[in-house]
């Protein structure tokens, strides 16, 4: 188990990463001496983006394993970075942030913004993406990710390209093809990908921010419908901001611990 090295006078964080808004807070974070950071990755990606300064790998062993974590390396603060559709990890660090008496920060990118010419149809979930996606097209590019990609699998009706970073562990049937690949994508490469697999619809999360956003502006240009899932809804009791500057600003606030 990792431990977060620094004295006593340091406020001890513990950043819940995964996301580039959690690598560039850990980037400006390795120069304020009166926080000691460890970032925390899930270990879902076999070569993940690392963050600067101490990493640590693996769950927590939901809640109560959390909890305990946190009071084992007298943390002080929680800021969970994690991507928006991390919903049980952001549900157990509200969960242990409280129990754990801890503070604690939400970090999250806003979502998308249609604009004219956009043809989305947002739906809550994966099942209701499932059971819409044959009405819109025929040939998809679906780009929510390895973890929901088995509940697109029985679509036999449809020829699907299913961009993940690692590929599953099972085998995908034979009207799925995987594109192994990670951003960030540009409108040109994009549309040029659209357009050679003849994609009539595509598939993805509300995930926010700039690195994956230029497929949404290559289907606005090829006239292509978008099935946008949302995002699960946002847990009441968390204190949210949506940019780095700001969770700064927060951590900055901070009381100093005693000496
Ligand atoms: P999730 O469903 O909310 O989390 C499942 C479990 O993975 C958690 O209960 C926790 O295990 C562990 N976990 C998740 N994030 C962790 C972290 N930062 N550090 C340590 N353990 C973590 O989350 P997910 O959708 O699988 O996402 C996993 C990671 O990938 C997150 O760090 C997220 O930021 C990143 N990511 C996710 C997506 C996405 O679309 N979901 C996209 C890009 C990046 P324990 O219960 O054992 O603690």
């Amino acid at each position: 188990m990792s431990a977060i090295t620094g004295s006593t006078h340091q406020r001890r964080v513990l950043l819940l990463g995964g996301t580039a808004e959690a690598r560039a807070l850990a980037a400006l974070l390795a120069d304020q001496p009166a926080i000691a950071v460890v970032s925390s990755l899930a270990g879902r990606v076999v070569d993940p983006r690392l963050p600067v300064g101490e990493v640590r790998i693996g769950g927590f062993g939901g809640a109560a394993g959390l909890t305990r974590w946190l009071s084992e390396h007298h943390i002080d603060a929680v800021v969970d970075a994690t991507h928006p559709y991390a919903a049980r990890m952001r549900a157990a660090a509200v969960e242990a942030a409280t129990t754990a008496g801890v503070a604690h920060l939400r970090l999250e990118r806003p979502g998308w913004t249609a604009q004219q010419g956009d043809r989305w149809h947002r739906v809550p979930d994966v099942d209701s993406a499932v059971r819409m996606l044959p009405a819109l097209g025929r040939r998809v590019l679906l780009t929510t990710g390895r973890q929901s990609l088995a509940a697109f699998l029985p679509l036999s009706g449809l020829w699907i390209l299913a961009r993940v970073v690692d590929a599953p562990a099972e085998p995908v049937p034979a009207h799925v093809q995987l594109l192994r690949s990670r951003g960030p994508y540009n409108v040109a490469g994009e549309l040029e990908l659209m357009r050679s697999h003849r994609i009539d619809v595509l598939v993805t999360k509300d995930s926010g921010g700039p690195l994956t956003e230029a497929k949404l502006a290559a289907a606005r240009y090829l006239g292509l419908p978008v099935l946008m899932i949302d995002r699960p809804a946002p847990l009441a009791s968390s204190m949210m901001v949506t940019t780095v500057e700001e969770a700064m600003r927060w951590l900055s606030g901070l009381p100093a611990q005693p000496g």
